[in-house]
């Protein structure tokens, strides 16, 4: 395992992603929906960074990779979702990499009639987009690898890592610890 962005590096661009965020909406109350599992530990640290009213929300995406790291088909779950009717409201999840999971949310949102939708991811991969749709707002641009940390997992491992790591080719394929 290699590490990639560092504890230092991601508490530097979580305090960027709050500047900018705050820098648009000001005082405007907002709702924050996280895509679960993935952007967990972005959203409490995001969150304790932001000064306007908050609510805080869950959806969640699972694609079903288990031992793959390729995607299946994405399935969204919005049973845990507050009440967005005329709110604005910030998508926030771990990584923007193909785009399907932030358009479909973002679909799924629109339909209940928000006052506005934006998103937040903490990473995007270079060169993957399949989608005409770019998040608002990144903090770091990342090369087409397979990571974990910070959030993001290999069949529901490493979730816990304090950084962001690539997973080395004999890393991938085995069992996880
Ligand atoms: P997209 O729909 O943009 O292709 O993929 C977004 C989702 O795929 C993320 O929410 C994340 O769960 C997962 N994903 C994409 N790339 C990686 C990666 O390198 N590592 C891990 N652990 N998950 C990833
Ligand atoms: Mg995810």
């Amino acid at each position: 395992m290699k590490i990639v962005i560092s504890e230092d590096q991601i508490r530097d661009g979580v305090g960027r992603l709050a500047h900018e965020i705050t820098e648009y909406y000001a005082d405007r109350p907002l709702t924050i929906i996280a895509v679960l599992t993935g952007s967990i530990v972005l959203l409490a640290d995001l969150i304790r960074q932001l000064n306007m009213p908050l609510r805080v929300g869950v959806v969640q995406a699972s694609s079903y990779r288990g031992a793959s790291t390729t995607r299946g088909p994405l399935v969204l779950n919005s049973d845990l979702m507050p009440d967005i009717t005329g709110r604005d409201v910030l998508l926030i999840d771990d990584i923007y990499d193909t785009g399907h999971t932030l358009v479909e949310t973002i679909a799924l949102l629109d339909g209940m009639r928000p006052a506005s939708i934006r998103s937040a991811v903490l990473l995007r991969k270079r060169g993957r987009q399949q989608v005409a749709y770019e998040p608002d707002y990144v903090a770091f641009e990342i090369p087409n690898e397979f990571i974990v940390g910070y959030g993001l997992d290999y069949q529901d491992a490493y979730r816990d890592l304090p950084y962001v790591a690539s997973l080395e080719p004999g890393d991938l394929g085995g069992d996880p610890p």
